[in-house]
Parts: C-alpha cells; structure tokens; sequence
C-alpha cells in the first residue's frame, strides 16, 4: 500500500526523532520562516514590502549613508511589529531542549534579527528555574534591538523607540556624536566574528544538525549546514517547502515550524 501524505510527513518526523534522539551534539540553523507563525513578515513573500520598498533597498549601508532617516522609519516599524509578536512553539521546543539537564548539547545559531529565541529562552528559564544562557542563540545577524554607533563601532541595547521625524532626531552616539544605526548586518557587510567562529565550530563538533524555516540562500550563515554535513553531521529540515538546502537534508518534515519542530523533541 501506498503511504499518502500524512503518512510520509508522520514517517519524516520520526526518522528524523531518532536522527535529533542518537546526536551527542547537535546544531541547529533557523532563519525567518521559525517566527512565521509568530506574525513577523519574512522578507521574500509580499509582506516583505514596505512603502513599496523592497529589503535590498533599505537594509545597505549605502542607503543609511544616503537617507538614515528613511532607514530608521523602516526599523522604527519592524520594531513595532516584532514588540507585539511571542515566541511560538517551535522557539519554545528549541529552548527548552537547549535547558534539557542531562541532553546533548545543543548550539543555536540563527538569522533572525527578532529576539524571539532570547525571548523563549527567558520564559522558558523562568518556568524551569534555570539560568536562560545555555538556550541564548548565536545571532549572525544582529538583532533589531540593539544599535551600534556607525563612528566608533559601540553597540548597546537599545529597546525604545526612535525619533525619525528629520534627520536631527536620529539618535547619535554619546561618545564620538556620529548617527547611531541598527546593530544588524546589512547586504554586503561582513558577520559578526565571535558569533561566526563559534557557529562555525559547533558546526564541525555536530552529528546532527537541524535547520528550520531558512531558504539556504544567504552564504555564509547557510554554510553552517553545508559545513555540518561535509563533517559527517546527519541533517534535517523543517520547512513546508523545498529550499536550497534540502537536497544537503536527509530528512525534510514538510511542515510549519510551529507544529513540527515540538515533535522532534517531544
Ligand atoms: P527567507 O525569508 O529567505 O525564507 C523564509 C523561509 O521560511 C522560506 O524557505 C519559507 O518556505 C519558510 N517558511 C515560511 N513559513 C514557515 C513556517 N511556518 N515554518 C517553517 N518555515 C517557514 O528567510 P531567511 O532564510 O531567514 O533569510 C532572510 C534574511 O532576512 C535573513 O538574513 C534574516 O536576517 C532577515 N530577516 C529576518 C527576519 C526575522 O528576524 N524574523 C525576518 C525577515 C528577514
Ligand atoms: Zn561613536
């Protein structure tokens, strides 16, 4: 008999259980797609758009050097947007597998630009009494709520919302009084180091890596999968659709983040 659908989703979460259940060490990739479900746009569906501008345009360090103004406006409402989401349960599974006494270790890297992962590390912390660092991701891509001076380079957090009325109520940096900016990467501008190097290395010490809700075309944070399976790691998707990583992915659960990635754990 033919399995149908459902069949081969059910049959790819559980072969890829005992893929995530046999690892001493896993590392994990998550990309925009994880916090679909929390109501945050991912940049390549329609949503993406903001005042008829595309995400190229806006997230360059040529277009903060041209209109910062513009640019703050733009982050002052991606902001807003991602204040009113809540980690959903994917974020929540990831960390609190990540807090697991006992469990493998697990390194989360992501690309997300959305706290949403710090977020569920706190609450999931909370819950079980334990200390939230071991669930904190490795952010290759900044995060939406710190800033860094475009000067001198010094970064802070930076929770509160920003005056992009002129170019004079940009906020400036209290040492050198240079524009502050995002702390984010931007198209065309390098990762940051420590965060690579050790996403890099939690890539090579894996034997089971898992990547969720990332279309594997932004280089090099989807190296951390091609990275992970050229060292021998066994890798597994969650994404309800093809991707560029897939055929690198032993398993793909075809499915929301939401749904699927709890059953891996559970
Ligand atoms: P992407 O927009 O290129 O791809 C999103 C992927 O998520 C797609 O493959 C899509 O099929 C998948 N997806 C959609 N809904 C899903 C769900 N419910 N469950 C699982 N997967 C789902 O995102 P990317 O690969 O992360 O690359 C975009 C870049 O934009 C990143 O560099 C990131 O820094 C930035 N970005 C971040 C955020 C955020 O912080 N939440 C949002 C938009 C863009
Ligand atoms: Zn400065």
């Amino acid at each position: 008999m033919k399995a149908g659908r459902a069949g081969a989703a059910a049959d790819a979460v559980e072969r890829a259980r005992q893929i995530l259940g046999r690892a001493r060490s896993i590392v994990v990739l998550t990309g925009a797609g994880i916090s679909a479900e929390s109501g945050v746009p991912t940049f390549r569906g329609p949503e993406g758009l903001w005042k008829d501008h595309r995400p190229e345009e806006l997230a360059t360090p040529e277009a903060f050097a041209r209109d910062p103004r513009l640019v703050w406006e733009w982050y002052g409402w991606r902001q807003d947007v991602v204040r009113r989401c809540a980690p959903n349960a994917a974020h929540r599974a990831l960390a609190r597998r990540a807090l697991a006494a006992g469990a493998a270790p697990l390194t989360l890297v992501t690309q997300n630009v959305d706290g949403l992962h710090a977020a569920a590390a706190r609450q999931v912390g909370r819950e079980l009494g334990e200390e939230p660092a071991t669930a904190l991701p490795l952010e290759l891509h900044g995060s939406l709520f710190r800033v860094r001076c475009s000067g001198c380079g010094r970064r802070r957090e930076h929770d509160g919302p920003v005056d992009a009325s002129s170019r004079q109520s940009l906020p400036r940096c209290e040492g050198c009084g240079e524009l502050l900016r995002p702390d984010v990467v931007w198209f065309g501008e390098p990762l940051p180091r420590r965060e690579l190097e050790e996403s890099f290395a939690a890539a090579s010490a894996a034997d089971a890596c898992l990547v969720v809700g990332t279309s594997g075309v932004v280089y090099p944070a989807a190296g951390v999968v091609t990275a992970a399976a050229a060292s021998g790691a066994e890798v597994v998707e969650v994404n309800p659709r093809e991707t560029a990583l897939s055929a690198t992915a032993g398993v793909s659960v075809r499915a929301g983040a939401a749904e699927a990635v709890p059953r891996l754990f559970g």
